[in-house]
């Protein structure tokens, strides 16, 4: 696969679902990839990326923004309080927003440091014991209190269906909360399923080994 072939697909899904050309951002996740596939990448144009560990990711972004103007990039992974201010130094955009601790420490850094990245609180659409995101159940009173306790202005949902079923009630899923909740974003599809999402309204998806090829190690 290569990136142009990716973005064809992305736009004629776009234009099957009958939805307008631009509403639909590609995140290419380059976690785990060697740096020459990264590269490569940028040399193709894409400035959008998706990182899942923050570490890993000052590891080589700094230099790339050096090299290449306008990289965007996305946190998609779990992030801990700890390394909130050095996420929030390199990502634009954070979609693993989870829980009441996180959006409390994150509350106090953007108020210090005056901007907020675009926000996406993660869901559990398949209530999997294992995995990140608020329960759908509480989804409406966290977002409640991301805006009345914490004053974080949340842009979308974003979530990750279980491995093994179809994804399509998951996207649905989260797309009528947030119908529900006013939002406007939806972050759903990764390299499987990405057009089925865009069907489903996403508005970005996540797409890894389908631009990049198979990942050397598993991404978690
Ligand atoms: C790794 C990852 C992706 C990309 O997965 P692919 O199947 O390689 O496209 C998307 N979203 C999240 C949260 C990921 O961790």
């Amino acid at each position: 696969m290569t990136l142009a072939s990716i973005q064809s697909r992305l736009a004629q899904a776009v234009t099957d679902a009958g939805r307008d050309a631009g509403g639909v951002k590609l995140i290419a996740v380059s976690k785990v990839q060697p740096a020459d596939r990264v590269r490569s990448v940028l040399e193709q144009g894409q400035r959008v990326f998706g990182e899942n560990r923050v570490q890993e990711a000052f590891g080589r972004w700094p230099d790339f923004q050096a090299e290449f103007d306008g990289i965007e990039l996305h946190l998609i992974g779990p992030l801990q309080t700890n390394k909130l201010n050095r996420a929030l130094e390199l990502f634009q955009a954070i979609h693993s927003l989870d829980r009441e601790s996180l959006a409390r420490k994150l509350s106090q850094a953007v108020q210090n440091r005056g901007r907020c990245p675009t926000l996406f609180v993660q869901v559990n659409t398949g209530r999997e014991p294992q995995k990140a995101g608020i329960d759908p159940d509480g989804l409406d009173r966290f977002l409640d209190s991301c805006r009345t306790e914490f004053d974080l202005p949340i842009y979308g949902l974003m979530a990750i269906p279980p491995a093994d079923e179809d994804p399509v009630p998951h996207f649905r899923m989260l797309r009528e909360c947030a119908a529900r909740n006013g939002l406007e974003g939806l972050s759903m599809g990764m390299s499987g399923d990405f057009e089925t999402a865009i069907a489903c309204g996403a508005t970005h998806v996540r797409v890894g080994s389908a631009i990049f090829g198979e990942r050397a190690t598993p991404g978690p």
